[in-house]
């Protein structure tokens, strides 16, 4: 088996990085940009070139590309550091959700537009008595005319402040067994009703919202697939969210700069710096090898599941563990928040470390990964 890149993916991978090396955006922290680098502006340039929506058919503003030449091209940004995520929900699982199982008005209306960059969105599922247990979900949709009224309230929603529409599930049929009463809807955020109020996380950075529906019409022909079937479109859209490379590379950018601090400072002459910092380096690999699995499947047609959920649990649970390591190496300086005058790295060290518990919550918890490939994946009992 030949394991290396085609010449033409290595030519795309120097691509990405010449643009990357003219186009990127300075900023201060380089972390996390695919959840807090909001700049519509950059989108544009990456979908003037294509470089969003790139496995989608040209028809619909794709470019009909491989799931690898994604991945390389994701790789890219994030390596990085790129500020990405006006586009990323959109471009991860939005045009894919669409593209499987929207109208042909649809898919003509909103992916050219995803692919573009010229839209974004956020993603309404949770609720506060319905996170694991998504299917308890209590977000009513009944209808009237040519319309649904909305009423309840999501919460956890990223990005909500910031995004043009929502991806949002709703109950729509109340007397229906809990799974087989969910519907999935498009819904403009500008709509009257809609409220997001801000959740400030333990970094000081507002992200996450609650957002309230309060009748709130949504025109029917906004419903993805079928009517109480949403439950099961929901389960492979989590699976585009939960297996890409962003899982292992969200901190990747302060992972070589503490590795070049371990070289500059001579930290890396402690044995015990040295063998922390070889461990991260074996473990980001077995991520990324994860990873690339992913993409073969989707490459062959598959939509990745117990190896989506393997891909995440391990991923995330590196990006614990890196930021866990970071801050013992930086000692007292880790403990430096963004924006001080001093220390090294600029904070960047404690902003991760306090994030970084939300890796293994969001997207799904480990424990409920944990359960798809125990049942799924070795086929033990439910
Ligand atoms: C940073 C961040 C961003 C997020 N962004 C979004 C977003 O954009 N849109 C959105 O809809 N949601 C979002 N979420 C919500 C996320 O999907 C939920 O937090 C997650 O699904 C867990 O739900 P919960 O928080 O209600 O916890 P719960 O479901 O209440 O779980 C609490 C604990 O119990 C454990 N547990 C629950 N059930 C089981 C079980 N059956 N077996 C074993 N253990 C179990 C869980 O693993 C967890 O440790 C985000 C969350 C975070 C942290």
């Amino acid at each position: 088996m030949d394991f290396s890149f085609t010449p033409e993916q290595e030519r795309f991978r120097e691509e990405v990085r010449h643009f990357l090396d003219r186009e990127l955006p300075q900023q201060e922290v380089t972390e996390d940009r695919w959840l807090f680098g909001f700049f519509p502006q950059f989108s544009r340039k990456l979908g003037e070139r294509g470089w969003i929506g790139l496995t989608w058919p040209k028809e619909y503003g794709g470019q009909a590309r491989s799931y690898l030449d994604r991945l390389i091209l994701t790789e890219e940004l994030l390596r990085y550091g790129a500020p990405v995520f006006a586009h990323w929900f959109g471009d991860r699982q939005i045009g894919p959700a669409i593209l499987a199982h929207g109208t042909e008005e649809q898919k003509r209306e909103f992916l050219p537009q995803i692919a573009k960059g010229e839209i974004s969105f956020c993603v309404g599922m949770s609720e506060t008595e319905a996170g694991s247990d998504l299917a308890s979900l209590q977000t009513k949709a009944s209808t009237e005319g040519d319309w649904f009224i909305i009423n309840g309230q999501k919460v956890w929603t990223t990005g909500a402040h910031l995004a043009h529409f929502c991806y949002l599930v709703v109950r729509t049929d109340p007397s229906a067994p809990k799974h087989r009463g969910i519907s999935e809807l498009i819904v403009d955020m500008k709509s009257p009703g809609i409220t997001a109020r801000p959740l400030v996380d333990m970094t000081g950075a507002h992200e996450l919202n609650e957002v309230f529906f309060d009748n709130v019409h949504v025109p029917k022909k906004m419903l993805i697939g079928q009517e109480n079937r949403g439950w099961y479109q929901i389960a492979s859209q989590l699976d585009y969210e939960r297996s890409g490379i962003e899982r292992v590379m969200s901190n990747y950018p302060l992972f070589v700069d503490i590795i070049n601090l371990a070289k500059e400072e001579g930290l890396g002459k402690d044995p015990l710096v040295r063998y922390k910092l070889a461990q991260l380096g074996i473990e980001f690999e077995v991520g990324r090898l994860f990873c690339y699995r992913v993409a073969w499947l989707l490459s062959q047609g598959i939509v990745p599941n117990y190896e989506a959920a393997m891909a995440k649990t391990f991923c995330t649970e590196f990006e614990q563990r890196l930021a866990n390591v970071a801050s013992q190496i930086m000692g007292l300086y880790g403990q430096l928040m963004p924006g001080s005058k001093m220390g090294l790295l600029k904070g960047r060290v404690a902003r991760a470390y306090l994030y970084s518990p939300a890796y293994t919550m969001q997207g799904g918890t480990s424990e409920i990964l944990r359960n798809i490939v125990g049942i799924r994946g070795l086929g033990l009992p439910s």
